[in-house]
């Protein structure tokens, strides 16, 4: 019930946030998010790749990217190195590029996280299947790899929850849950 006041909640957000959810930015930024894109890729099960990876916060040579948002890089078949078969054809997922494009509004935009003390990036991976020379292909973060991969949602190697053109934490969730059972018990005392 909470929860699904909580969806109803972020879905009337998602659509104030339409026009907002490809996500464009200076070169800064796409050059920050390029950097962290390339380091997964020369080392994608280093820990740091478990969490959210925060901006440079103290002073020093990188403190140009103090301003740079927080991101996640969701790529489970490298970071944890699984294979995931495609639910339809079982043959192996490849992985393709990240969904880490800011210099142009495009499909390959990384997704806008709301959280409670500045908000995110969720950059994704996008996973091929190549079946007798047709393929298709799945977002990291869909509800298909998800599926594919449950132990890793369920033990909260994914911090976030997606809705349809937006994500959010899991705090903001329980944050909206809480204060919408106090607008409840609140309406019912009166
Ligand atoms: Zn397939």
């Amino acid at each position: 019930m909470l929860f699904s006041l909580g969806f109803f909640f972020l879905t009337c957000l998602s659509f104030r946030a339409e026009g907002s959810h490809r996500i464009k930015a200076d070169g800064h930024f796409t050059k920050y998010l390029s950097q962290l894109v390339q380091e997964f890729n020369e080392n994608p099960t280093h820990p740091r790749f478990n969490c959210v990876i925060l901006p440079p916060r103290v002073t020093g040579d990188k403190l140009e990217n103090f301003l740079c948002p927080k991101v996640f890089i969701w790529c489970p078949v490298t970071h944890y190195r699984l294979d995931i078969k495609c639910p339809i054809h079982r043959c192996l997922l490849k992985p393709r590029f990240f969904t880490d494009q800011l210099s142009k509004v495009s499909a390959r935009n990384p997704r806008l996280v709301y959280d409670l003390r500045g908000n995110g990036l969720l950059v994704q991976r996008m996973y091929v299947c190549n079946y007798n020379g047709m393929s298709h292909r799945y977002l990291s973060a869909s509800e298909t790899i998800f599926q594919s991969v449950p132990r890793l949602y369920s033990d909260n190697c994914f911090p976030f929850v997606m809705f349809y053109k937006l994500a959010c934490t899991k705090e903001l969730l329980d944050l909206l849950e809480t204060q919408i059972l106090q607008w409840v018990s609140f309406l019912k005392v009166r």
